[in-house]
């Protein structure tokens, strides 16, 4: 298999020049709600979330945070070598809490043997003064990644997931994010969207590029059993994107996309297979990663080649 990344720029080598070598990011699950599933002023379930919040291990949620490092890093550690993690506070919304409580979670984390960060999750309208304290404190001491979802820059999109966001406060939380703090700062973008138009795909990526953030998180909107999704999938309202036109408009995005900015996976993951509704190549992960690098190479969609010369930096 060609796993030739030199098309776009991964989140590993970042890890690697901070880190001195390759280290793996652990998902754990402490929390189990959000603003969202809450129904605070009137706001539903985000339209392609299941029951578990985006966690990565169904298990997770009725495990101690100790027991689930200490599982997931041994079992990490035995396949893959690895020496070094980065705890994810990935299920939910881990910003939707009394500070004071993801304070202790996090200083748990850190108390790990070999874990030299933290990964947040997060959504961006629940970022407060307090939060934002912690986060740097905590970046200060060790290393703190904000993974936000912005999913898409246009609002009748946004209305259409439900996220109970607009654009413009992803935007707000970005500035307030850099003016306050030096973490280390991604989006993550959804594509697939109904009547999502190639011009949409370049116009996110430019905007991206000026807003001063480090890496991007990209996914495919695939159905999952039980969410509201699946009913808008089986009356016909709802057809996921294909995987060669999916392919195809991360390359018009990563073309777009300043060189400097790191990429986290391409596609969606579905960790648990049962639940997959459609499309079946989400299942695939790693046949879906290599079409999406062969498309890259095929159609020479090298990051940041296709960028206007007036949006050049
Ligand atoms: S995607 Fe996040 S914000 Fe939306 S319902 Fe799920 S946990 Fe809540």
């Amino acid at each position: 298999m060609n796993t030739n990344t030199s098309y776009y720029k991964p989140i590993s080598q970042f890890y690697k020049e901070k880190f001195g070598e390759k280290v793996y990011k652990v998902p754990v699950s402490v929390f189990d709600t959000c603003p969202n599933r809450e129904g605070l002023k009137g706001m539903e379930t985000c339209i392609f979330c299941d029951v578990w919040g985006s966690a990565a291990r169904a298990e997770s949620k009725t495990l101690p945070l100790d027991v689930q490092i200490k599982k997931y890093t041994a079992h990490i550690s035995k396949h893959f070598k690895a020496k070094k993690f980065l705890i994810y506070f990935q299920a939910y919304t881990n910003s939707f809490a009394k500070v004071q409580t993801i304070k202790d979670y996090f200083n748990r984390a850190l108390e790990h043997e070999n874990v030299v960060g933290i990964v947040v999750g997060t959504r961006p309208d629940c970022i407060s003064p307090a939060l934002l304290k912690l986060w740097q404190e905590i970046h200060e001491r060790s290393f703190l990644s904000v993974e936000l979802g912005a999913q898409t820059f246009d609002d009748k999109k946004l209305e259409y997931l439900k996220r109970g966001h607009t654009h413009d406060q992803t935007l707000k939380a970005i500035k307030k994010i850099k003016e306050n703090t030096s973490v280390d700062l991604g989006l993550h973008f959804m594509f697939g969207l109904p009547n999502e138009t190639d011009e949409e795909i370049i116009e996110t990526a430019l905007k991206t590029n000026e807003l001063g953030i480090d890496h991007v998180k990209l996914h495919n909107l695939h159905v999952l059993k039980d969410t509201p999704l699946e009913k808008d999938f089986f009356d016909g309202s709802f057809t996921p994107i294909e995987r060669p036109d999916y392919a195809r408009r991360v390359g018009l995005f990563l073309s777009h996309l300043d060189p400097n900015i790191y990429v986290h996976r391409l596609a969606a993951l579905s960790s648990r297979s049962d639940e997959l509704i459609a499309p079946d190549w989400t299942s695939r992960k790693m046949e879906t990663h290599q079409f999406i690098i062969d498309r890259l190479k095929e159609f020479n969609y090298k990051q940041g080649s296709r960028i206007p010369v007036s949006n050049s930096f």
